[in-house]
């Protein structure tokens, strides 16, 4: 497995490799679902193509009040995890090598980033887009792995890939949770044990609401329940069209029913499937 540190290795190594590059970006603190997203994507290449997996802590996706300082960077443990996974080049460059410090151009997207997590995290998608459009101009992959855990940032970017016209596939990854139905995230680190067993309601409570026939029932449902999470704060549960993130009319188009409470110091987000009723 190789380690690139910076975009002219990267660029050396690209020249001679295979014409199938499938790329997993991450923020490192890999866990069980960004090594199923590496094992997915070494699986879907095929034996001749290559699995690229990036590791960095963008700065401009974090809020001025965020984690980026304490987001922990575990690098040989997520080597281990990429080579054990199945990557065959991992790219890991330094803040100072993916922005200059006199940056002036960005990537918006100026509909989807406005709902759910983009009224509490403002400036957050355009970080995300920007830092995945220059991966993607980096690395220039043929296929991007994305996991639905972060169901918004997958439509986000389904939509600037389409919007730029990207040649590049993106491939939706179904969230890996831990037993308990707890979705797993580097951020669950964060819980104390009493919060840790408490997390597990988030899911289930997201599972019991989409019960409900109608939109309205399923949000009035979800939202007192989550609020009843003891130390739980909701930031907000909506059901929202999968496509176009906005309010969902009526269970006869499929629906995301999306969540983000926060837990402690933690900031837990969640979504499920609202399939179409007859
Ligand atoms: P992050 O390191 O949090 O930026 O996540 C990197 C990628 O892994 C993103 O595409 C996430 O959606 C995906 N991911 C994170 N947690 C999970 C999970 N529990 N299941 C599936 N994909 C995940």
């Amino acid at each position: 497995m190789k380690v690139a540190k910076t975009i002219s290795a990267l660029r050396t190594w690209r020249k001679n490799a295979s014409t199938r590059i499938f790329l997993v970006p991450t923020m490192g603190a890999l866990h069980a679902g960004h090594a199923a997203l590496i094992r997915s994507a070494r699986k879907a290449v095929g034996p001749r193509g290559c699995v690229v997996v990036s590791l960095f802590v963008n700065p401009t996706q974090f809020g001025p009040k965020e984690d980026f300082a304490s987001y922990p960077r575990p690098l040989r443990r997520d080597l281990a995890v990429c080579r054990k996974a199945g990557a065959d080049v991992v790219f890991t460059p330094g803040v100072g090598e993916m922005y200059a410090q006199d940056r002036s151009i960005t990537v918006e997207e100026s509909s989807l980033s406005r709902a759910l997590c983009g009224r509490s995290r403002p400036g957050h998608f355009q970080g995300v887009c920007t830092v995945v459009a220059k991966l993607f101009l980096a690395v220039q992959p043929t296929h991007a792995i994305f996991g639905e855990k972060d169901w918004q940032q997958l439509a986000i970017l389904r939509r600037m890939v389409r919007d730029l016209n990207f040649p590049i596939t993106i491939i939706a990854h179904p969230t890996i949770r831990e037993p308990d139905g707890l979705a797993i995230s580097s951020r669950n680190a964060y819980l104390t044990p009493i919060e840790r067993s408490r997390a597990p309601r988030i899911h289930e409570v997201l599972q019991c609401a989409a019960q409900k026939r109608t939109p309205t029932g399923i949000e009035r449902f979800a939202r007192k329940a989550l609020s009843a999470i003891p130390g739980a704060r909701l930031d907000y549960v909506e059901a929202v069209e999968a496509d176009t993130l906005t309010p969902l009319k009526s269970r006869k188009r499929p629906g995301r029913l999306a969540a983000a409470v926060f837990l402690g110091k933690a900031r837990l987000i969640d979504n499920i499937p609202l399939l179409v009723l007859t």
